[in-house]
């Protein structure tokens, strides 16, 4: 047997009750993940929190009752959503002025991403109490590790806007972006989305995972093209994600060139500081990048050409 699994097992195995003894909770705000479909993708640590807060602030209590059924876990539940938000903030930040331990959770996966919190965490933060994260699933990360497409840089873009115009320009600004793009998408709207992907981006390597984690989880990968060709033939049901490849290198030295051209056109007619700040709203690029590159170029168009 491996030398470490002999010591793993050596006091013999715990059991789930072992590892989840009681241990004194600190008050404070505990933003808790929780599954994205299998009930299984949950933390001991969660699960410990969950059971010994006092209180859990949750998007929609009845989702949230099936977890606390399945694991026994505290029943003081507390709607904390987009719509009561504002209300309900204040009688959260009395009890942890009371020195209680609140966990948030959202519907699935992580809160905050692409769902409340903010304002909570912003106002807890204000108010001096601490707030700990117990990370576990989050659809984005799930999709991302296996899609296919580069980890090393990523943009996660949540939701884009409804409406084709909007959802246009919003990918236009994300263009230059040298990392994968993660996005995610009511399965409605998932053949419109691709399709405007790849008419903006180009035919980027992509990827959409449906239904991570449950029964009839699903990935198609391949050109964004060819994705929202498919979602158009055959809608893919249920929640999706969809990733797609950062820019080529052909593409984003075709990016600079652009940029090059129309900071020319700008220094004809303003100082290095304006043009490069025109150029740097209209391309997305790092202002300070830009700046140089600017100045670069005005220095070239100064000095007089070769005789
Ligand atoms: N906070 C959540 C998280 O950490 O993943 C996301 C909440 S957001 C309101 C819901 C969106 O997440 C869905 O529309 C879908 O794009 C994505 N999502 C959630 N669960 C998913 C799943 N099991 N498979 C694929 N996508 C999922």
């Amino acid at each position: 047997m491996h030398a470490g699994a002999t010591y793993l097992y050596a006091g013999g195995m715990d059991t789930l009750n072992d590892l989840l003894s009681p241990a004194p909770i600190d008050p404070g705000l505990y933003i808790v993940s929780t599954p994205i479909g299998n009930l299984e993708d949950v933390t001991l640590r969660a699960l410990r929190i969950l059971r010994d807060a006092n209180a859990i602030a949750c998007e929609d209590t009845r989702t949230t009752l099936r977890l606390v059924q399945r694991y026994g876990l505290c029943r003081t539940l507390l709607p904390y959503h987009e719509h009561n938000a504002r209300q309900a903030l204040p009688g959260i930040l009395r009890r942890l002025a009371d020195g209680e331990a609140v966990a948030l959770v959202s519907d699935a996966g992580t809160p905050l991403v692409s769902d409340p919190g903010y304002r909570l965490v912003e106002a807890a933060l204000d108010a001096g109490h601490p707030v700990i994260p117990i990370p576990g699933p989050s659809a984005m990360l799930a999709g991302l590790v296996a899609a296919g497409l580069p980890t090393d840089r990523f943009f996660f873009a949540g939701f884009l806007p409804n409406r084709q115009a909007a959802r246009r320009a919003a990918l236009e600004e994300l263009a230059a972006i040298p990392g994968t793009l993660v996005f995610y998408e009511s399965p409605g709207r998932a053949a419109d989305t691709l399709a405007d992907i790849a008419a903006v981006l180009g035919d980027r390597p992509a990827c959409l995972a449906r239904e991570l984690t449950k029964r009839f989880e699903e990935w198609r990968r391949g050109a964004a093209a060819e994705l929202a060709a498919g979602a158009e033939a055959e809608p893919p049901r249920g929640e999706c994600v969809i990733m797609v490849g950062p820019p080529s290198a052909e593409s984003q030295a075709v990016a600079l060139a652009d940029i090059d051209t129309m900071l020319r056109a700008a220094l004809a007619h303003d100082s290095v500081r304006d043009a490069a700040a025109a150029v740097a709203e209209a391309t997305g690029q790092k202002r300070r990048q830009v700046y140089a590159r600017a100045l670069e170029l005005a220095k070239a168009l100064a000095e007089p050409p070769d005789p």
